[in-house]
Order: C-alpha cells, then sequence, then structure tokens
C-alpha cells in the first residue's frame, strides 16, 4: 500500500461502513430526527481544539454524532416536499466525483468528467424530447438552473433589441416584461429578482394551478399595446411550469408557447421536477409542446434521483447561453468554434463534476428504465390518492395526474392537527402547506424505492392521524 492510499484507507472503510449502516437503518427508523440542531450543536460546536485527530476517527465521531439529527429522506416513507432517493450507481458515481477531486471546468484539464457529463447533457435531450442542439449546465439546483435560463432570456432579448448588456449593464436598457403563472415556485421570482428584471406580471391560473394561455394571451397584448418599449418590439419572458408543487399540474404548453411566440418571447420553463414526465411515453399529454420552449430548468436530485446539488439548465440558443455565463463577454465568443466549456454553461467557474451521478444513473436504469421509474412514482401517488379518498374525513383536493398528492381534513385547525399527528408519529413524513387559501397536508411520491408496503403505512399512519384529531374533538 502506497503511503498516499494509506492515508486515506482507514477513513473511506470508516465512511463506508457508516454509510451502509445508515442505508440499511431505512427500512425501520422513524422517518423524522430525534435531536434538533440547537440540541447537537454542543456535539459539533464549542472551541476549535488546538490538536487535530486521526481522520478515521473524525469520520466515526462524525457519523455517530450526527445520525441522531438525520432526516430518513432516502426512505420510502418520506414523502416531504419534492425530494427523491438515490440509485445505488449515482451515489456511489457521486463518492467517485469526491475522491477524483476534478475541478471540472475545463474540457482540456479535465477531460472524462467533462466527456462524461456532455454524454449525460445528449442523453437528457434525446430522453426528455428537448432540441438536440441545445447548451446544458450543471448547476446547484433548479433554482441555479432556472437562473441560468432567465439569464440566457435576458442576454439575448436585449441583444436582440440592441442593447450590449455585457458592457452597458442594465441601467437604462429597455425594459424587459416578465410574466409569470399565479402558481409558479417562488424560485422563479427570486431567479428574475438575481437578475435585476424586478416584479414579474401574475397571470392567474385554474384550480390546479395551469396558467391560463388566454390571461396570458391578453396580458402579453397589453404591454405591446401600451408601447412599453418606446419603439422597438418590447422583449417579453414568459414562465411557465411543468409540475405544480401542490397539484402535480403541467402548464399547458401547446396553447401557452404559441401565445407567448406570437409576441415573440422568450418563454421559459421551470420543470424541477415534472420535466422527467417528458420520459414517459403515457404522460405525453402532460409535457405536448414544451420542446417548443427556448430554455428549461429541472433537477436531477429530485425525480431522477442522484444526490443532491445537480440541477440542469437547458438552453435552445446555446450562444446566448454562453454569452450570459462564460468569463469572456460576448463579443469574444463569438466567433468560438466547438463545445462549450462547462464552466460557460452555468454560474460557478470551480465546481464538483455534478452531472457524473446524472451519467451513472441514466446507465443504471436505461432509457426504458426512466420511463418505469417515473410511472411507478405516479402509480404510487395515485394509489395513495386513491386509499387516502376513501377514508372518512379525507379529502384529495387535487387531480392526481404526476406525483403530488395534496390532502384537507375538513377546516384548517383540524388539518394542521392532522398534520402534526402525523409528523410526530414518525412513520412516514409530508409536508404541511398552504395551498389556494387552504392548509393542507401534502404528499410527494419522488423516491425510486417507495414501495406497496409504504403507500400502505402512508395511508395508516394518515387514518391513524385523523382517528386520533377526531376522538379529541368528538
Ligand atoms: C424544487 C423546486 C424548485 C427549486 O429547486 P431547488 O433544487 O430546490 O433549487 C423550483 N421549482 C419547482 C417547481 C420545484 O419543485
Amino acid at each position: 500500500m502506497s503511503a498516499h492510499e494509506d492515508r486515506y484507507s482507514d477513513a473511506l472503510e470508516a465512511a463506508v461502513r457508516h454509510a451502509r449502516q445508515w442505508l440499511a437503518s431505512q427500512e425501520g427508523r422513524p422517518v423524522g430526527p430525534r435531536r434538533t440542531a440547537s440540541e447537537l450543536a454542543a456535539d459539533f460546536g464549542g472551541p476549535l481544539p488546538p490538536d487535530g485527530m486521526p481522520a478515521a476517527e473524525v469520520v466515526d465521531y462524525l457519523a455517530t454524532k450526527a445520525e441522531p439529527g438525520l432526516m430518513a429522506m432516502p426512505s420510502g416513507r418520506f414523502f416531504g416536499w419534492v425530494i427523491g432517493g438515490t440509485l445505488p450507481a449515482a451515489l456511489a458515481a457521486d463518492w467517485l466525483v469526491s475522491a477524483w477531486d476534478q475541478n471540472s471546468g475545463l474540457r482540456f484539464a479535465t477531460p472524462a468528467t467533462a466527456a462524461i457529463e456532455e454524454a449525460a447533457g445528449k442523453w437528457l435531450l434525446e430522453l426528455l424530447g428537448l432540441p438536440a442542439q441545445s447548451g446544458v449546465g450543471f448547476a446547484t439546483g433548479a433554482t441555479m438552473a432556472n437562473f441560468t435560463g432567465l439569464a440566457a432570456a435576458r442576454w439575448r432579448l436585449l441583444a436582440d433589441a440592441g442593447w450590449d448588456l455585457d458592457g452597458d449593464g442594465l441601467t437604462g436598457a429597455p425594459r424587459i416584461h416578465c410574466f409569470v403563472g399565479q402558481e409558479r415556485h417562488d424560485t422563479i421570482d427570486l431567479g428574475l429578482r438575481y437578475l435585476g428584471l424586478g416584479r414579474p406580471t401574475v397571470v392567474p391560473a385554474d384550480r390546479q394551478g395551469r396558467i391560463d394561455a388566454a390571461e396570458l394571451d391578453c396580458a402579453l397584448d397589453r404591454v405591446v399595446l401600451s408601447g412599453a418599449s418606446g419603439s422597438g418590439p418590447a422583449p417579453l419572458l414568459v414562465c411557465l411550469q411543468a409540475g405544480n408543487l401542490h397539484s402535480g399540474a403541467f402548464d399547458p404548453f401547446r396553447e401557452s408557447i404559441a401565445v407567448a411566440k406570437a409576441h415573440g418571447a422568450w418563454v421559459h420553463v421551470d420543470g424541477a421536477f415534472g420535466l422527467w414526465a417528458a420520459a414517459v411515453p403515457e404522460l405525453a399529454a402532460l409535457t405536448a409542446g414544451l420542446e417548443g420552449a427556448d430554455s428549461w430548468g429541472t433537477d436531477a436530485h429530485k425525480t431522477l434521483n442522484v444526490p443532491y446539488d445537480c440541477g440542469i439548465a437547458v438552453v435552445r440558443d446555446s450562444r446566448a447561453l454562453r454569452s450570459a455565463m462564460g468569463v469572456h463577454t460576448s463579443y469574444l465568443i463569438q466567433d468560438a468554434e466547438g463545445p462549450a466549456d462547462p464552466f460557460e454553461t452555468v454560474p460557478e467557474l470551480s465546481r464538483r463534476a455534478r452531472g457524473v451521478p446524472v451519467w451513472a444513473a441514466l446507465k443504471e436504469l436505461g432509457r426504458d428504465g426512466v420511463a418505469a421509474q417515473v410511472r411507478g412514482l405516479v402509480r404510487r401517488a395515485s394509489q395513495l390518492a386513491e386509499q387516502l379518498s376513501a377514508l372518512d374525513g379525507v379529502e384529495v383536493l387535487n387531480d392526481v395526474g404526476y406525483t403530488q398528492v395534496s390532502l384537507a381534513f375538513g377546516d384548517d385547525a383540524t388539518t394542521r392537527a392532522v398534520t402534526a399527528r402525523v409528523m410526530a408519529d414518525g412513520r412516514v413524513w409530508m409536508s404541511g402547506s398552504r395551498w389556494q387559501d387552504r392548509d393542507i397536508l401534502r404528499l410527494s411520491v419522488s423516491n425510486w424505492s417507495t414501495d406497496d408496503a409504504d403507500v400502505a403505512t402512508a395511508v395508516a399512519a394518515v387514518r391513524d392521524a385523523v382517528a386520533a384529531v377526531r376522538g379529541h374533538t368528538g
């Protein structure tokens, strides 16, 4: 054993041992953490000791002390937010990414990770039916993937309006009018804010949270007819959504994109977890027309089930993407030939090769396997909706056509009480939320490992919570 290898082996073996214990414990453990962050502070804090500790002992200490404060997010009984598990090949590939320690910004410097990410990007475009020439960037999550798409939009819209964004900045630039659906994810507003684009015009949505295409048409007309941008065509940016957090609903892409395009708008789609529906032939109706947009953002750490820190930005106009994200300003890369360097497609310069676990997940599943995984999540969600709606006192509020199920149990106070009971119970984890002026309990089926037994456990946990709350009040 070389000295170099020797320095690592004990720590790595300790990490493998602890990781396997943690994963094995998912089967029976209560889903929620047993201790709060404040309670754990003493184990990790205090003054930094002057002397160090052997690496393997650090790993043992870390794993042992952290365990009571870990949420069983890899468990099939975790239904909170929209959070997936991790596929075995993706997890192992993520470890390799750390061991390889490649700073993956430049093709010539780290050719293996560049080639792997480029292959993963091409597979994704094919799988999701997006334009083959699109630029693809691996960002930290959907927030930054959306930001990246919106940054490319801003660059292109201003360039087309004759404005040099790189040279002159935003001050005095033509105003870009942005449009979002009533029920877009908050992080779209955040992306627009980061980019200095201000508060968007909010377009009404239907009962499932889908944007109303006719209303979008009117809203676009109002801006264009008001001559808000002076003489030139108004720069317009429309943000659509694939997968509503509460209902799982998809915006009507064909109609909305036709309307947006008739006004010359750039269309961005936030498909953090919904874009993956495009991989499933039976779900084609949900995503029909999606490929007509200009940019898309999604998460691989949600529905695909790779470890966290993996959003994906896709931009049809790859030059706009490079101009917005590259270090060189646009005039230098106008003549750039060949594939973009990874740093030219995302906000980060130095970064881990977060596309590698995506490649591993796609390789593990194959095209049919991805479809089967997403199909399985949708099937579990509809099983949950069916079995839960059969219970007395349980109301399923959404049309369940994807992975999300939103529940209410009568008035808000009762729903909050049931939610608190389910959380305290520990068999499953679900999020309380608010949707359309009601408190709700929301389930997301986003983990490949959720099975029949997990569905039955979830139904039992909700049933018992309802009975307990009714027992108290009745
Ligand atoms: C989760 C989510 C986001 C934000 O994604 P992050 O990966 O948490 O940054 C944005 N939009 C939608 C619809 C989401 O579900």
